[in-house]
C-alpha cells in the first residue's frame, strides 16, 4: 500500500466538474485580473471569517507583508513572533525594514508561549541584554496559528492592549480554525490567509487574503495591493502588485461550501491516529487546547528519543509519506545570524524542531490507510523493543 503525505489529485477528481465549470466561467469572461469572481470571494471568506472585510492578495506572503505595511510597521521597528513557523512570517517582517524578536512557544500546542512575550516585554530576557532590541520600538505581534490550531489569543490580545501593540494573526494553516467560539482571522487587527494548494482551502496557484474588521485598514489594503492607487494612474502612496488572479478565486470559490466538511474529516482522522497510537511511549500525539477547535493543517507527532529519521525512513520503505515541518527554527537560520541568536536560546523550538513529525492526514483518506500507517508505526517500535 502507497500513503502519500497528500494527494490533492483525489480532491480534484471529487470536483473536477464544478471546478472545471469555474474556469469555463472565466475563460469565458476574459475578466483575469480583479474580476467579479475575486470580489465575490472577498465577500463570502468575511463572511466566513466572521469579519467585516476580506481583501485578497497574491499569496500568503503578500498578505502578512502588506499587513505589517498597513499598520506602519518598518524600518527600525520590532515585530515579535515565534522562530517555530514556516519562513514566510520572519520574511515578512525583514522584507519591510523591520526586525523580528523570536520568543519560545509551549510545548503542547508549539504555539507562541504569552507569558514569554510578557517576560520579554518587562526586559526580563536575553533580548534586551544580548540582542540590542529596543522595547520602545516593538509595533506588533504575530502569533502562528500552527498546524492549525489558534495561538493563546486571549492572553496575546491582553498583553498587546497593555503594551500598545497590534496583533497579526497569521492564520495561513488555519482557516475555519476557532477559538472560544471566534473564527481565525477575527481576533487581530489582521488576519493572514495563504491559498497555496497543499493548504486546507487550496488555489491552483498562489494566492492569499487578509481579514480585517477595520474599514481604513481594508480601504488602504485595497490600494495597497494595485501600487497605491484609487484611481487609475494616480497614486498617493507607493503600493504593490499584490492581487489574487480571477482564475484562483474561482477555483477558492468552488471549493470554500466543502471547507468545513473537509476540515471535519481531518478532525475524524486526527482521533483515528491518536486512539490507536496514544499507546505508544515513544511517541506524543497532538494535543488539541480546550478552547480551541484544531483543523488539523497537519497532524504532527513527537518522536522521542532521536528515533525521528529512523522512523521517516522505515515509513519511507512502507510506501508512506511524512515530512518534518520544520526542521531548523527561525532564529537559528544563516540568514539571520546578524541577530546574534545562538543554539540554547529558544530551547523549546529547538527541541520541537528535533523531534516532530508530520503524517498524512487529508481529508480524502480512507480508514484503512490510516490504519496502515498506524500499523507500521506500531511495528517500528515493536522491533526496536524486541531487538534491545
Ligand atoms: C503557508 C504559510 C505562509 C505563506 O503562505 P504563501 O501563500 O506560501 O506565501 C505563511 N505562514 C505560514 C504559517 C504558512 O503556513
Amino acid at each position: 500500500m502507497e500513503v502519500p503525505l497528500l494527494d490533492l489529485k483525489r480532491r480534484y477528481d471529487l470536483i473536477k466538474g464544478e471546478i472545471d465549470k469555474a474556469i469555463e466561467n472565466v475563460l469565458n469572461s476574459q475578466h483575469f485580473i480583479l474580476g467579479e469572481e475575486v470580489r465575490q470571494l472577498e465577500s463570502e471568506i468575511s463572511d466566513y471569517c466572521n469579519t467585516e472585510y476580506a481583501i485578497a492578495v497574491a499569496s500568503g506572503t503578500d498578505a502578512l507583508l502588506l499587513s505589517l505595511r498597513n499598520l506602519g510597521v518598518g524600518i527600525g521597528d520590532f515585530v515579535i513572533t515565534t522562530p517555530f513557523t514556516f519562513f514566510s512570517t520572519a520574511g515578512a517582517i525583514h522584507n519591510v525594514g523591520a526586525t523580528p524578536i523570536f520568543v519560545d512557544i509551549k510545548p503542547d500546542t508549539f504555539n507562541i508561549d504569552p507569558e514569554k512575550i510578557k517576560e520579554l516585554l518587562e526586559g526580563k530576557t536575553f533580548h534586551i541584554a544580548r540582542l540590542r532590541v529596543n522595547l520602545s520600538k516593538v509595533k506588533a505581534i504575530i502569533p502562528i496559528h500552527l498546524y492549525g490550531q489558534m495561538a493563546d489569543m486571549d492572553s496575546i490580545v491582553e498583553i498587546a492592549k497593555e503594551y500598545n501593540l497590534n496583533v497579526i494573526e497569521d492564520a495561513c494553516q488555519a482557516i475555519g480554525a476557532e477559538y472560544k467560539d471566534k473564527k481565525a482571522g477575527s481576533i487581530g487587527a489582521l488576519g493572514c490567509f495563504s491559498f497555496f494548494p497543499t493548504k486546507n482551502l487550496g488555489a491552483y496557484g498562489d494566492g492569499g487574503i487578509i481579514t480585517t474588521a477595520r474599514e481604513e485598514l481594508a480601504v488602504e489594503l485595497k490600494k495597497m495591493r494595485i501600487h497605491g492607487s484609487e484611481k487609475d494612474y494616480h497614486h498617493l502612496s507607493v503600493g504593490y502588485n499584490s492581487r489574487l488572479d480571477t482564475l484562483q478565486a474561482a477555483i477558492l470559490l468552488a471549493q470554500l461550501p466543502y471547507l468545513d466538511d473537509w476540515n471535519k474529516k481531518r478532525k475524524e482522522n486526527a482521533a483515528l491516529y491518536s486512539d490507536i497510537l496514544k499507546d505508544i511511549d515513544e511517541i506524543d500525539c497532538p494535543y488539541a487546547a480546550g478552547e480551541c477547535t484544531h483543523i488539523f493543517h497537519q497532524y504532527t507527532i513527537r518522536v522521542k528519543n532521536n528515533k525521528r529519521e529512523e522512523l521517516m525512513n522505515f515509513l519511507s520503505e512502507k510506501g508512506i509519506g511524512s515530512k518534518i515541518y520544520y526542521p531548523l527554527p527561525l532564529h537559528l537560520q544563516e540568514c539571520f545570524i546578524s541577530l546574534g541568536y545562538k543554539k540554547g536560546d529558544l530551547p523549546l523550538s529547538e527541541e520541537a524542531a528535533d523531534e516532530v513529525l508530520s503524517l498524512p492526514i487529508f481529508p480524502e483518506l480512507t480508514e484503512e490507510e490510516i490504519e496502515y500507517v498506524c500499523d507500521s508505526i506500531k511495528t517500528f517500535f515493536g522491533n526496536k523493543i524486541a531487538n534491545s
